[in-house]
């Protein structure tokens, strides 16, 4: 019995990217991308059931956003879009990317991450008297056309809880609203559509609930209990699965159980510590459990055998068990086959979506039997296909085999990946003292020896714009119609420019303005040993926005220095001091596909070892300031609070080895941004950097109170300029800013900048922009 609990939706050459951005620009009408929609869903459907897999998720497809297409399908549209009067399809953009025209300005909903993943959903916003109302037509619109091809599905929906949970209340809501008070209210809209999808004859129906992963009140818990009770007392309903994924369930497991839902999804990759609990046969006789054990997440490939013995081991503790993926397979790209040019000893290691979807097929038709949600499948198109053979009600000699022979070789080519005897042994030899830098009153002293900065320091992120010209040398360069000293040459020229526009600003520490830099992840990657990167294996992001993360599949090492002859040009250019500019390792992490055969921990120190490494050659290069960026620190943050120092400890440690080499007379910057940092406040510390500069812009400087509070007292450089609006902050509203800044932060330690590098903004912006922000610097320091 196999299923999966979701499948990507871009398209495998990113066909729904380029029909959205097409459809924004009015090269093509809705009829158009609804036909083109409409085809990634039959193929979805097709590809699924043509590898075998027993229950196809239905409804997985999305124009933009899983929880936006929730929010309307339970009619939380908040009135400032409503009054817009568009077509149903337009007033869903609208939600999702604004309404910008001359005489409206109607902002987007609020963008943030979903759970820990890369992905980013629409915040709904909820308030007191949100009119619910159920706008079920997509969903059974899917459901039709679905039947239409001939395979039966099981449409995939936000569950209410979750998707209270991750909404915000409106603006106007009273003082302490929780969108979750509007609990009961939304599982009436849920029963009607739950009706619905009965008389479509829907035989099951999925109900995500991640967020019960995560660290829930007991109040929450009670709805949980309430809702689902609610939804199973149903006379006339099709049966539910209840799926979680990302991590363990805890307490929220038997309270599931205890509902009268037939089925619960639990991810046993994420959160392995469940298996333990099921197979001491907790509360759970009467339930089909979906064990997800094909990584959703991650791009490698199963241990298949290991993932049966597991799943078999769970059989006699639950009603029935089904095999499927961890999570929704939207994490990953598409299909390996794709992959041309990836070292062949690392293909066999690999599985895709599309790869995943055969492990799950075979896995099901390994363990036979019947039962669950993974019944239903039967599907004329399916059983006409060859792969649709393996899947024998009963568990089938052949499968058994097949699960053990590609095991053997996953094994095999595991083994044949060498170690790098050299990174390991260095690792080995480490000890604290590989993390501590000298005493800071003293490193503070001796930088400022060498810098002879003033108060209020001025600098600038790393990243100038990316101007089309440099986008286009890049291009050529990839294409061979532009060799390497030309493109040098580019790159020096832009540098120039770069670096005698700061001059003229008037700036104190000066970048080079990354202009070589296609991104601050895969520039690094490129250059490391034990990164691969494919051609095709793009992962959406967020509405159209698709990114393709480098994969991390060896021992990592710095075959030659990485940015130091470009840190080296920039400073012969200069009497003023050029920040050197380097990407952390828990970003490099948490922005790649990262082995899952040794703890986060090692891979992360093994990233800082090459770093460390390129800080001591740029030190020797005569660069003062090097800059180690880990806007991502708060990304990896596990999602429950239990787990949170384990990998803060690892996180802090791999930044200071990496940064712990520098001597006292070198500052080490670092920077931080994309969320809130209240949570990793202490870590931030902790890294010991010499000056942080974070993101705080947008919340009024509000981080410098935390900083305050864990007694962080080395230089800080709070972001007084929003670099993700274009508009240009005056002078006055900067100096005012700074002087905020100033009532909590000595002038010594306070640093002037941006909240972000400067890439994606225009001259026009940034060139006024900085002029501003050296003139605020100024006129705060005079008040001095
Ligand atoms: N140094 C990088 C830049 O300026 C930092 C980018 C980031 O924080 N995301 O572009
Ligand atoms: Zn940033």
């Amino acid at each position: 019995m196999s299923t999966v609990l979701g499948y990507p939706r871009i398209g495998p050459r990113r066909e729904l990217k380029f029909a959205l951005e097409k459809y924004w620009s009015e090269q093509i009408t809705a009829a158009d991308l609804e036909s083109i929609a409409l085809n990634i869903r039959r193929d979805t459907r097709a590809e699924i059931a043509g590898a075998g897999v027993e229950a196809v998720p239905g409804n997985t497809f999305s124009y933009y956003d899983q929880m936006l297409d929730t929010a309307l399908l339970v009619g939380a549209v908040p009135r400032r879009y409503a009054q817009l009067g568009l077509s149903p399809l337009d007033t869903y953009f609208a939600m999702a990317r604004g309404r910008h025209e001359p005489g409206t300005e109607i902002p987007a909903l609020e963008m943030t991450k979903w759970f820990d993943t890369n992905y980013h959903y629409l915040v709904p916003e909820i308030g007191q008297d949100t009119a619910f109302a159920l706008h079920a037509d997509a969903v059974l619109d899917d459901v039709a056309d679905a039947d239409q091809q001939g395979i039966k599905v099981r449409p995939v929906l936000i569950g209410p809880l979750t998707f209270l949970l991750l909404s915000k209340p409106e603006a106007a809501a009273a003082e302490g609203f929780s969108p979750v008070e509007r609990a009961a209210e939304l599982a009436d809209v849920y029963a009607e559509l739950l009706g619905r999808l009965a008389d479509a004859g829907v035989e099951w129906v999925q109900l995500d609930e991640p967020a019960y992963v995560a660290d829930r009140t007991e109040a929450e818990l009670a709805a949980l209990a309430a809702v689902y009770r609610r939804l199973a007392a149903l006379p006339h309903r099709p049966k539910l699965l209840v799926a979680s994924y990302f991590g363990d369930l805890g307490p929220a497991l038997e309270v599931l159980a205890g509902t009268g839902v037939e089925s619960i999804a639990v991810d046993l990759v994420a959160g392995p510590a469940a298996v333990e609990r099921i197979a001491s046969g907790t509360g759970l006789a009467g339930v089909h459990l979906v064990a997800g054990v094909v990584d959703g997440r991650n791009v490698w490939a199963t241990d298949l055998s290991q993932q049966l013995d597991l799943v078999r081991g769970l059989a006699g503790r639950v009603g029935s068990v089904a095999v499927s993926s961890s999570c929704s397979l939207l994490h990953v790209p598409y299909d390996v086959t794709m992959e041309t040019e990836l070292p062949a000893e690392l293909l066999p290691r690999l599985a895709f979506a599309r790869q995943k979807l055969d492990e799950v097929a075979l896995l099901g038709a390994a363990l036979g039997g019947r039962g669950g949600p993974a019944e239903t499948a039967t599907t004329a198109a399916a059983a006409t296909t060859a792969a649709a053979a393996t899947t024998a009600a009963a568990a089938t000699p052949a499968a058994a085999a097949a699960v053990a022979e590609r095991s053997e070789r996953l094994r095999a080519a595991r083994q044949a990946v060498r170690a790098d005897a050299s990174v390991r042994d260095r690792l080995a030899s480490l000890g604290a003292a590989d993390r501590q830098r000298g005493d800071y009153p003293v490193r503070a002293a001796a930088q400022q020896q060498r810098l002879r900065l003033p108060l209020l320091a001025t600098t600038t992120i790393g990243s100038f714009p990316q101007t089309a010209e440099l986008r286009r040398a890049r291009a050529e360069l990839r294409a061979g119609r532009l060799d390497s000293s030309g493109y040098a040459d580019q790159m020096r020229t832009e540098i120039d420019r770069v670096i005698a526009l700061q001059e003229e600003l008037g700036l104190d520490v000066l970048v080079h303005g990354e202009p070589e830099r296609n991104d601050m992840v895969q520039y690094f990657g490129e250059q490391l040993a034990g990164f691969a990167f494919t051609r095709h294996g793009w992962v959406q992001s967020y509405g159209s926005r698709c990114v393709r993360p480098p994969i991390l599949f060896g021992d990592v090492h710095r075959p030659r220095p990485m940015t130091v002859d470009w840190a080296r040009y920039a400073q012969s250019r200069t009497a003023k001091p050029v920040k050197g500019m380097l990407t952390g390792p828990v970003t490099i992490l948490a922005w790649s596909f990262v082995r899952d055969d040794q703890p986060l921990a090692r891979t992360a120190d093994q990233v800082a070892l090459a770093l460390r490494d390129e800080v001591a050659d740029l030190q020797d290069a005569g660069i003062a300031v090097i800059q180690v960026d880990e806007p991502a620190l708060r990304e990896l943050l596990p999602l429950r609070n239990s787990e949170h120092a384990e990998y803060l400890r690892w996180a802090v440690d791999a930044f200071r080895l990496a940064t712990a080499g520098a001597d006292d007379a070198t500052a080490i910057h670092t920077h931080l941004c994309y969320s809130e940092f209240g949570e990793v406040i202490g870590a931030i510390d902790e890294l010991d950097a010499d000056v942080t500069s974070i993101e705080a812009a947008r919340s009024n400087m509000e981080v410098l109170d935390d900083l305050r509070r864990v007694g962080y007292r080395r230089g800080v450089g709070p972001g007084v300029y929003d670099i993700h609006s274009p508009r240009v902050p005056s002078t006055d509203e900067l100096a005012r800013l700074l002087t905020t800044a100033a009532e909590s932060v000595a002038p010594q330690r306070l640093w002037v900048n941006p909240d972000c590098g400067l890439k994606t903004r225009r001259y026009a912006e940034v060139e006024p922009a900085l002029r501003h922000l050296v003139q605020a610097a100024e006129q705060v320091r005079g008040t001095l």
